[in-house]
């Protein structure tokens, strides 16, 4: 039998040169060898399938009249960044639109403002954000803002949705109207709040998706309360739930607006998961 090169250099003083027999030191390094680089490009092929995305960088922009941000907006983003893998900027007051750039640092910019005027250049900027690409986030008086602009009718098809008015605060019934929908898919069928204001639909884009709606307990009219939307290159996701923690503190809205969020960046997976890396956020 022919001794292989490798294991050779002994041979000679190695009768009929059994090398697995003569040399089973230099076959198992070998064998170890081989083991060590196996396992090197495995253990790096793992890593980066296992590896954690960033969290998303999400700013919360807030403010105006008719709410209590000041405790809304810690809740929404404590109990966001619980949910998913999220870190939030809040930002109090619209100063930070006056800047073209402001959506640049960040993912995703989550609307909770409720202020009727706002100055052209600030709303163009926003617009221009989401035109752009920037995903945006809608919640409640986001879509009733901006009323006294020049620019409301763009706004309003940012948004995807035309409302004006509301029904007095008080209980009502959202039922769901896509469950395939990976943003609703782990809502319930039928969802009652103990208290909202139900925005009254006047008009809804035809590419707007719509995804809750509710019927008015006072007159019965059917207004959609939730739907998802393309504006530009942005998508949108936006509720008119949420006026006070009466909704906002339930687990159903929590997890929703977490959906929202991250359908409007590309990472809610079909079954309605968080895509990976995105279902908590990091330890601090
Ligand atoms: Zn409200």
């Amino acid at each position: 039998m022919k001794c292989p090169a490798i294991f050779r250099n002994n041979c000679a003083r190695t009768l009929g040169c059994n090398c697995l027999a003569a040399h089973w030191h230099r076959v198992l390094l070998v064998l170890i060898g081989l083991l060590l680089s196996w396992s090197g490009a495995t253990g790096a092929e793992l890593s980066a399938a296992t590896a954690q995305p960033p969290p998303l960088k999400v700013l919360f922009l807030t403010g105006g009249g008719y709410h209590d941000y000041q405790k809304l907006a810690p809740h929404l983003t404590t109990q966001l960044h619980e949910r998913i893998a999220a870190n939030f900027t809040v930002e109090f007051g619209l100063k930070i639109l006056g800047n073209p750039k402001f959506a640049d640092p960040y993912d995703a910019v989550i609307y909770d403002v409720c202020d009727d005027e706002i100055p052209d250049a600030y709303l163009e900027n926003a617009l221009q954000s989401v035109r752009g690409g920037k995903p945006a986030v809608m919640v409640h008086c986001a879509v009733h803002a901006f009323r006294r602009s020049p620019k409301i009718s763009e706004w309003e098809t940012c948004c995807g949705m035309r409302s004006k008015v509301h029904d007095p605060f008080g209980p009502f019934t959202v039922r769901r109207l896509d469950s395939k929908s990976p943003v609703t898919k782990q809502f319930p069928e039928e969802w009652k709040t103990a208290g909202d204001e139900l925005y009254q639909t006047i008009s809804i884009d035809s590419k707007s998706h719509e995804l809750l709606r509710a019927k008015s307990p006072r007159d019965g009219r059917d207004h959609v309360v939730c739907w998802t939307y393309q504006f530009g290159q942005g998508r949108v996701f936006a509720t008119t739930l949420g006026h006070d923690m009466t909704t906002a503190a339930t687990p159903e809205y929590l997890r929703l607006v977490a959906n929202g969020l991250l359908w409007s960046c590309g990472h809610l997976a079909p079954d309605g998961q968080p895509a990976p890396g995105y279902s908590s956020s990091p330890a601090k």
